[in-house]
């Protein structure tokens, strides 16, 4: 079995960078223990996404008489919103499968080990391959929390799996994961403590933001304990969760608890050592080619302890194909969306004010009330605004804040005027589209220019 690239692991990572590699010509391999997908699609943004979506429904429906429509007896049933993401994952991954298949990649089911510079075994057997591209992924972080193994404590990967929905919960943790695990549980109308060690949730997200969306939470019932050392766990009939906070012993109870403290790199039983490939960390060090120290063995995604998102992983993949076609491509990670699946959504990119200011930046803001938005108003939304982060000289687009309805798919528009290094006046020449929501993105580069007519 001699291939030209064998890629370790089927997530967002090694299942593009396979297709991408068999696009250049390249007699490519890919090994997958599980499900190809691998987190995001089996047991991350899809499924988390699937279930949100359906508890959106369920949430909004209860204004629905202020636009007219009115349900009885409305109602969820958990058992089939979750049948629907099984549904939704199990007909993405067959798409994956067809794609892998259609582009002529081979694709070997079983846990991979390298045995040297070019061989990998896999169900007793060797496989070849004059480039490698480990693209292993991340599972949770469990910390060791006494009582962090009782039944009722769980992480994303559970979380996923129930059937049932739980009647309360206590997540530890809220990060991107836990919010979005608030949200969703929030939404369908369950009690929700959230317990975060940091002084706030959200660390690293636009201050306004986290404020606007801690009290859009709070009003959904979503208990937030922020500054709170969780100490131990206790499972009688309820699950109990004992934390610290400012010097004093205090409790929480649900019925079963949700742990998203972060997640690790799964590189400890690939045969790293056999390799000598060099860790930084607990994950794998790479270069700005995504090369680890080895000449022929590339690393993507999750392991490379960069920014742990699905879009983050396919481009690595990507540039690593390339790379291996002869090209000198670099990874850039300045101009990165990340998104936050609440209600309203919450999308972001590259500099935040705060950022700018620290970098020593000269910089221009303009900001947009959501509340001024016509299709905003025709969806029944108000809250949210957008921030733009520009060159006070140049205008060129720094960054952008946005929690607004559909933030998460207008923030590609920046992604791409920040890729193309454009400017506030390049964005504010541009026509939008009306009635829509992106017009936000107009008015907050008018406001740059001082010329916004409708002042959030
Ligand atoms: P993974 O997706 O983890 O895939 C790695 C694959 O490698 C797995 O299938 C695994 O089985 C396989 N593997 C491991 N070891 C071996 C071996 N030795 N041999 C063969 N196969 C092996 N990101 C976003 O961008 N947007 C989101 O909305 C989002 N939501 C998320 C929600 C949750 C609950 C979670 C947990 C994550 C979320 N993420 C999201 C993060 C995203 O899922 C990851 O960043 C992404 O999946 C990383 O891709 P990857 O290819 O590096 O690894």
């Amino acid at each position: 079995m001699k291939y030209d690239v064998a890629v370790l692991g089927g997530g967002p990572g090694g299942y593009e960078a396979a297709i991408r590699c068999s696009q250049y010509g390249l007699k490519t391999v890919l090994i997958e223990a599980r499900e190809l997908g691998g987190t995001c699609l089996n047991r991350g943004c899809i499924p988390t996404k699937a279930l949100l979506h359906g508890a959106e429904f369920y949430d909004e429906a209860k204004s629905a008489q202020e636009f007219g429509v009115f349900f009885d007896n409305l109602a969820f049933d958990y058992e089939k919103l979750a049948a629907n993401k099984d549904k939704v994952v199990s007909r993405l991954r067959k798409g994956i499968e067809g794609l892998e298949k259609a582009h002529g990649v081979t694709v070997i089911k079983g846990f991979g080990v390298l045995k040297n510079a070019n061989e990998i075994e896999v169900n007793g057997e060797t496989v070849v391959a004059d480039h490698i591209i480990l693209a292993t992924g991340s599972s949770p972080f469990l910390p060791p929390i006494p009582g962090v193994d009782n039944k009722s404590v769980m992480t994303s990967d559970e979380v996923l799996e129930m059937k049932q929905c739980p009647e309360s919960l206590v997540i530890i943790g809220g990060g991107i994961i836990g919010i979005e695990f608030a949200t969703l549980y929030a939404s369908l109308g369950k009690k929700v403590t959230v317990i975060e060690m940091q002084p706030d949730i959200l660390k690293g997200i636009d201050k306004e933001i986290v404020k606007e969306l801690s009290q859009i939470l709070k009003r959904k019932g979503v208990q937030i304990i922020a500054g709170a050392k969780v100490i131990g766990i206790e499972e009688v009939e309820e699950i109990t969760v004992n934390y610290e906070k400012d010097g004093q012993p205090k409790s929480a109870v649900g019925t079963c608890c949700i742990v998203s403290v972060g997640r690790k790199a799964q590189i400890d039983q690939i045969g790293l050592d056999a390799v000598g490939i060099k860790r930084n960390g607990s994950f794998i060090e790479v270069d700005a080619y995504l090369r680890t120290n080895i000449p022929n063995i590339y690393a993507i995604g999750d392991i490379t302890g960069k920014i742990q998102l699905a879009h983050v992983a396919t481009k690595q993949g990507m540039v690593v194909a390339e790379n291996i076609i002869g090209k000198q491509k670099r990874m850039n990670y300045e101009v990165v969306p990340s998104c936050l699946y609440t209600n309203p959504e919450i999308a972001w990119i590259g500099l935040s004010e705060e950022e700018a200011v620290k970098a020593g930046k000269n910089i221009k803001i303009g900001r947009y009330g959501v509340g001024g938005n016509g299709k905003s108003s025709v969806m029944g939304q108000s809250k949210g605004f957008i921030k733009l982060v520009c060159d006070h000289a140049t205008g060129e687009v720094y960054g952008a804040q946005i929690m607004a309805p559909r933030a998460t798919d207008m923030i590609g528009e920046i992604a791409v005027i920040m890729e193309c290094e454009g400017t506030i006046e390049e964005l504010s020449d541009t026509i939008h589209p009306h009635p829509t929501v992106c017009e936000i993105i107009v008015e907050a580069a008018h406001d740059v220019e001082g010329l916004c007519c409708n002042a959030p």
